[in-house]
């Protein structure tokens, strides 16, 4: 172990100096701040020199993991790498120095954009017409939901208070529709991965206000009988929601508008390339079809207020740095390229998939889309679990999988290579796979052990989040 892999927070030594402010001239008229508002004594900073600074954020970074460290297949989560040249786009003064609280006339060049992103969005997804408002994923599908709402209220039709969902569906999505006031009712899926479309129809009566589907699912398997879903649920006065977070796969192949979907939202943070660990920064746009467009939230881009419309989701108008970075991107791609995304996303997912499947446990053996999920090692004797995989792959340098999601196998490791890694990378990490398959037979303790080479081992992952220690030392 390196020393600085263990991390000393108490660096402070009193006189020790990295950085001296110049005199300032309202030293000497102090008399203008009141009293009470005059310190007593001084601040209690840490006195530290510049050297000891550096190396402190410096080592604290190098702890971290991140898609400029390594690959990242964290399936679901679209970790894909995101090019520089967006950030530089989005960085520029004149979009970075925009106030959101200024005239209209005064950013006409942001309107425009907002114009065209939306437009492009439309394009790539057959929908009518966007929002860019919502923050992230799970904010678009609140706002799609209650626009589904606010659809039937408008319309008398107040006994649909119930929205279905797969059981393999993300887990925003049934608390999304639980936060905007409907009933979840879930709906299962085959041994293929793929809906029960008989349960569904068991399903479908005057009181449901939609379904929210992602295609393909959350097991990467896109669901063919989708036409077949749309007639019935619109056949029964309902609404389709397509939760489009990771549209990679389906990128200039297939449009949700064209297969029957009303309300989608997408994650721009993910899909359009924003850089998005650690919860943030994100967007969500949600778009509609035609006879959706008056629901759209405000504000809007027409700055109209119609009377069904859905209420307001946000101050402002989006997250404008994320929106920038994803107009950057689809600009930068072009009508052509972005085609190629869908595919190399499906060719790396199903490289991976069929390169493993000897030694880990492949529940759904099908042609997958962008991502898809083993059940843990194939070899279960051994006692070794998908958490004890997940920390010894760190060991190597690699960001864990998805682990124990989706809910419908015991063991998930749900992998996600994205578009842009190349046959080097996904060779390495198939190599490291497999090799801790074999040390999973040969020496399973040193796996249930694992990690080894990390600053930080296996921390109680629910004493963490239910009793956080957000500071260094007890100031008490
Ligand atoms: C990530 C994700 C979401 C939620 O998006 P957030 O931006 O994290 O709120 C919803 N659905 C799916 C399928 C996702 O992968």
């Amino acid at each position: 172990m390196k020393y600085y892999d263990k991390l000393i927070f108490e660096l402070s030594c009193e006189g020790r100096c990295g950085y001296t402010l110049p005199d300032a001239d309202w030293a000497q008229t102090s008399d203008s701040i009141p009293d009470g508002l005059k310190r007593s004594a001084a601040p209690g900073l840490p006195q530290v020199s510049e050297p000891e600074v550096v190396r402190h954020y410096t080592n604290l970074s190098d702890m971290n993991f991140g898609v400029d460290t390594g690959f990242y297949p964290l399936g679901s989560c679209t970790m894909k790498y995101n090019p520089k040249i967006n950030e530089e786009i989005a960085g520029m003064p004149g979009f970075k120095g925009i106030h959101p609280l200024q005239p209209r006339s005064t950013v006409r060049g942001v309107m425009k954009l907002y114009g065209d992103l939306s437009s492009a969005l439309c394009a790539i997804t057959g929908m009518a017409g966007f929002t860019l408002n919502p923050f992230a994923g799970a904010h678009g599908e609140l706002t799609g939901l209650m626009i589904m709402r606010r659809y039937h209220i408008c319309r008398g039709d107040m006994k649909r208070t119930r929205v279905i969902v797969p059981d393999s569906a993300h887990g925003t999505n049934p608390a999304s529709a639980a936060v905007c006031g409907l009933d979840v009712v879930q709906v299962n899926s085959l041994p293929d991965g793929t809906i029960d479309v008989d349960h569904l129809k068991t399903l479908l009566d005057d009181t449901v206000a939609g379904i929210m589907m992602t295609n393909p699912n959350t097991l990467g398997l896109f669901e063919t009988r989708i036409e077949e879903i749309a007639d019935l649920v619109h056949g029964c006065g309902g609404l389709l929601y397509y939760d489009g977070a990771n549209m990679n796969p389906l990128l200039g192949v297939v449009r949700p508008g064209d297969m029957g979907f009303d309300i989608m939202h997408l994650n721009l943070h993910k899909t359009f390339s924003t850089p998005h660990g650690g919860g943030g920064p994100g967007a969500g746009p949600v778009g509609v079809a035609e006879h959706l467009l008056p629901y759209l939230p405000l504000p809007r881009i027409d700055g109209e207020k119609p009377d069904e419309c859905a209420g307001r989701v946000s101050g402002f108008m989006g997250n404008f740095g994320v929106l920038m970075k994803a107009y950057a991107y689809i600009l930068m791609l072009g009508r052509q390229n972005i085609r190629m995304a869908g595919p190399l996303a499906t060719l790396n997912a199903n490289y991976i998939k069929e390169s493993l499947k000897d030694c880990y446990r492949l529940p759904i053996d099908k042609v997958c889309k962008h991502e898809f999920v083993f059940d843990g090692l194939a070899d279960k004797s051994t006692g070794v679990t998908t958490l004890d995989v997940a920390k010894r792959l760190l060991d190597y340098g690699f960001h864990a999988p998805t682990v124990y999601f989706p809910l419908l196998f015991h063991q998930s490791i749900m992998i996600e290579p994205t578009e842009t890694e190349s046959r080097e990378t996904l060779d390495a990490f198939i190599e490291v796979m497999r090799k801790i398959a074999e040390e999973a037979a040969a020496d399973p303790d040193m796996v249930r052990s694992a990690p080894h080479n990390t600053s930080v081992r296996r921390p109680d992952e629910t004493a963490a989040a239910r009793h956080p220690v957000l500071k260094y030392r007890d100031l008490a």
